[in-house]
């Protein structure tokens, strides 16, 4: 690794990123590419020989950005916001330049202690309990997906139980999540060795503007318990992936309470609002539960993987997961410093504080709060635009800066009446509209210049636009609106029958 070398190659990665973002705008948002372009395009073998760098970087310009899916645009309104920035980016870029693999205190202790810093630092912003601190006998960690924070906690659970009631009953356990828990949960449940059988989907409805009712999951334990199975863990979600909804933790947490359920908040996208005041209710009962988790690399300007965990009892996590080789034994973890190996699944480990700790140092506490405001505000602009289009309607309430819309069922009939004299029934069938609705998002999607996705809830087809690209500004809505309605026009103008 020639240092001089590493400094001019750096230079032209870093140029050619800047240019990247600086046209990111121009590209279609979802790539356009059909499955297996890129094998068409590239050699059969790796090359015998060196290639140099400005040869490389051109192929990645021409065959590997025309099939990415620009995350970083401003018109990218799909999924839950990925957002990069700057701090983030020069973070991740630090970090993978020291490569040290901090598995242990002593296999390199500023990544220990500045991941156990930068935990309590987040978690004074958003109010956690001093339970959740190290200096409270808690502590964070940061994994790289949700998908593992839920592993690493219900393995913890599992054996915490299993320990007092024998391993034998493994297969009695039963999880809890509802109809919108997302599908991680069901996995991290099914490679924790829980029955599938027993992983419970509890029914939302509109009603609680689906968030998990305590009602029902109380019914749902009780019938588990008198069919002689032991509950065991409880996913509940801030902000759920299809409509952002919340299940209300503090009736939840009396409930698992009665029954000894360990509790978890998957907060993937919504925790990261809840660094502002104003969305800091959304928590409210974080005290009952066992751990907490968010993504700061959906909605925290921080670079993918960065999934920040914590829990009330770090022994229940080193006792489900440690391991001690001999070739890792060391003073530092016999005076109980924090060995983070043993707070995750595997042995090595990311040095992901670093990109944190510039987010945090480069922006400061403040204009991370001023920026998810100034997203969740266009997002309520969005809102108000569609809410007054009589065309359409928001089937479910607003959370955060996501908005689910449709075409309603009354604009579709209407026009179906205005333009059939026989009356037909085609356009009165929830599926139909659900049609309807499918064709404006396929045809929106497929001319590139904005991106969104979809969810089904309680059979109703919605589009969901979800604000939260660092670069989008209130023009990038606007003009998405336009889009919409465009297409809507189009799509609601052609001969219905
Ligand atoms: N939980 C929720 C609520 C999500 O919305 C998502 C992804 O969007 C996840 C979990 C999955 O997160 P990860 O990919 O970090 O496992």
């Amino acid at each position: 690794l020639d240092p001089e070398e590493f400094r001019r190659e750096g230079y032209m990665v870093i140029d050619f990123l800047a240019d990247y973002y600086r046209n990111v705008e121009k590209y279609p948002v979802r790539s356009q590419v059909e499955p297996g372009y890129l094998r068409e395009r590239l050699p059969e073998s790796a090359p015998s020989h060196p290639e140099p760098i400005d040869t490389i970087l051109k192929d990645v310009m021409n065959d590997l950005v025309p099939g990415l899916t620009h995350w970083q645009s401003p018109n990218h309104f799909a999924y839950f916001p990925s957002s990069a920035s700057i701090a983030g980016i020069l973070g991740e870029t630090l970090a993978a330049g020291f490569d040290v693999v901090g598995f242990n205190w002593m296999s390199s202790p500023a990544a220990t202690e500045l991941e156990t810093i930068v935990m309590d630092w987040l978690g004074r912003m958003l109010t956690l309990p001093k339970s959740f601190m190290f200096s409270g006998n808690g502590g964070g960690v940061l994994l790289g997906t949700t998908c593992e924070a839920l592993l690493t906690t219900i393995v913890a659970a599992r054996d915490r139980l299993l320990e007092r009631i024998g391993r034998e009953n493994i297969g009695k356990l039963v999880v809890y999540g509802s109809d919108q828990t997302h599908c991680s949960f069901h996995k991290s449940a099914k490679i924790a060795g829980i029955h599938p059988k027993n992983i419970r989907k509890i029914k939302t409805t509109k009603s609680s503007a689906f968030g998990l009712r305590p009602d029902s999951l109380r019914s749902a334990v009780e019938a588990d318990v008198e069919a002689g199975l032991l509950p065991l863990f409880l996913c509940a979600t801030v902000g759920t992936t299809s409509t952002a909804a919340v299940d209300l933790l503090g009736p939840l947490c009396d409930v698992a309470k009665d029954y000894g359920i360990w509790v978890h908040v998957d907060a993937a996208y919504a925790g990261n609002a809840c660094i502002c005041p104003e969305f800091r209710r959304y928590i409210d009962g974080v005290e009952g539960v066992d751990a907490f988790s968010f993504n700061a690399h959906k909605w925290f300007f921080t670079t993918l993987d960065c999934c920040c965990l914590w829990v009330k009892d770090p022994g229940a996590l080193v006792k489900a997961l440690s391991t001690s080789p001999e070739y890792l034994s060391n003073r530092a973890t016999d005076s109980k410093q924090v060995d983070y190996k043993d707070w995750q699944i595997t042995l090595s480990r990311r040095f992901r504080a670093l990109k944190l700790w510039l987010v945090l140092r480069s922006y400061g506490v403040e204009n991370l709060r001023n920026f998810i405001r100034k997203h969740v505000k266009m997002a309520m602009r969005f809102e108000e635009l569609v809410a007054e289009d009589q065309r359409f309607e928001i089937p479910v309430p607003r959370f955060f800066a996501m908005v689910c819309f449709r075409i309603s069922p009354t604009a579709i009939l209407k026009q179906l009446y205005s333009s059939c004299h026989q009356h037909c029934q085609k356009y009165v069938e929830e599926d139909s509209v659900n049609d309807m609705n499918r064709k404006l998002l396929d045809s929106i999607n497929g001319e590139g210049h904005i991106y969104m996705t979809h969810a089904v809830v309680d059979g109703v087809f919605v589009i969901r636009f979800a604000v939260g690209a660092s670069l989008t500004e209130m023009r990038h809505v606007m003009n998405a609106w336009k889009i919409v309605q465009e297409h809507a026009g189009e799509l609601l103008g052609q001969t219905l029958c």
